[in-house]
């Protein structure tokens, strides 16, 4: 059984090196007498948030830190081979929380969902189906208030959350602006995902003068994936009576300490609202985003970009190249065929 170790804390931007890969060996059977369940894992998600699992605890967090010396875990798409649950039998599809390994004994699998589509490829479970998919949802849906008409900013717009909130931005007839750090991913979100402009930001000196050359009027909901510069540049570009879904700060993660914020005062000037938001809140949600979500895939209402690496032992530089952008769209590791 390959697995994914992790060496030790992380400070900084991680490396390859902080992930080892180790095998050992796993029993075939679920120990007699007990719930757990048996599987082979088929895909890993590659997500941000497990960055800050890997830190020294300092702060309080509502994820647990990773354990050192651990296999690691995250989101992840798996079959069931041997089952002590009355929920789950062999042969099923599962998505929810796994180990960065081949085979995994999950013994709480409570945090299994059993797959109920599966004429999509099982990896979207990793992403528009799963986690992601219903943080985009649900932070656009529910923390930003949409009307239709409205102007709307994502940043990190090409990836697993990104691509997804514009899509459903565009559904609900908002204008939408997204940014991203490469040309190809500029592209993508003009030209796949449909958004009415995009640029790259990594091109830009002036972040404040690219958002009002796009938004001459101001922004009504700024969706925010990455944080720092980007965050005081919409703050000023933002409209009275704006929203702002704080959904994660990217370009904070890997620093020891978070830069400051600017503009803070425009929140009262403006009257904004700015609200963080944890997708395992909505889970409530679910099933009815899984049958909305699954519509759009079916009729092409909306589209979905993986990246997709094959190998577990590719997963720590799939990992860490969320942090260097080298993702585009979802980020995923094959580990084995269905
Ligand atoms: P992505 O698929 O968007 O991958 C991360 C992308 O972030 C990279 O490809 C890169 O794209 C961009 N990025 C990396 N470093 C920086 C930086 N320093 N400044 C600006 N952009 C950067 O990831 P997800 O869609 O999975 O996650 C997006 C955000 O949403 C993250 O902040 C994540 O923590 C958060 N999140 C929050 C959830 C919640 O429940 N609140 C749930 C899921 C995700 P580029 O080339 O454009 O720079």
């Amino acid at each position: 059984n390959k697995r994914i170790i992790l060496k030790d804390y992380v400070t900084g931007y991680p490396k390859e090196e902080d992930m080892v890969l180790v095998t050992s060996t796993i029993g075939s059977k679920v120990p007699h007498g007990s719930q757990a369940v048996l599987v082979k894992n088929l895909y890993l998600s590659c997500d941000p948030y497990m960055r800050w699992r890997m830190s020294k605890p300092v702060t309080e967090s509502y994820t647990t830190p990773y354990t050192p010396g651990s296999v690691l875990n995250g989101y992840g798409v798996a079959k069931v081979l041997d089952s002590g649950h009355p929920d789950f039998n062999s042969g099923d599809f599962v998505w929810g929380i796994t180990g960065w390994e081949e085979y995994s004994l999950i013994t709480m699998p409570q945090a299994l969902t059993k797959i109920k589509y599966t004429d999509v490829p099982l990896s979207y479970y990793t992403g528009i189906l799963g986690m992601p998919g219903l943080a985009a949802y649900a932070g656009f849906h529910e923390v930003c208030s949409p009307k239709k008409g409205e102007t709307v900013y994502v940043s990190a717009a090409s990836g697993a959350v990104g691509q997804l909130v514009g899509q459903f931005a565009k559904l609900m007839g908002c204008y939408v602006v997204g940014s991203a750090g490469t040309k190809e991913k500029v592209d993508l979100l003009k030209n796949k995902f449909g958004f009415d402009d995009a640029f790259n930001y990594k091109e830009e000196h002036d972040l404040a003068a690219a958002l009002k050359r796009s938004f001459p009027d101001g922004i009504d909901i700024y969706f925010e994936n990455v944080g720092g510069r980007m965050l005081d540049a919409v703050l000023l570009n933002m409209k009275v009576h704006g929203r702002i879904a704080v959904c994660g700060l990217i370009s904070q993660y890997n620093l020891t300490q978070q830069e400051g914020v600017h503009n803070l005062f425009c929140l009262v000037a403006k009257r904004i609202r700015m609200q963080g938001f944890i997708e395992p809140d909505y889970r409530h949600l679910y099933p009815q985003f899984l049958e909305m979500a699954i519509q759009y895939i079916r009729e092409g209402k909306v589209v979905y970009v993986e990246d997709v690496v094959e190998g577990i032992d590719k997963a720590p530089s799939a990992l860490i190249g969320l942090f260097a952008g080298r993702n585009v769209g979802k980020q995923v590791v094959l580990v084995a065929p269905e």
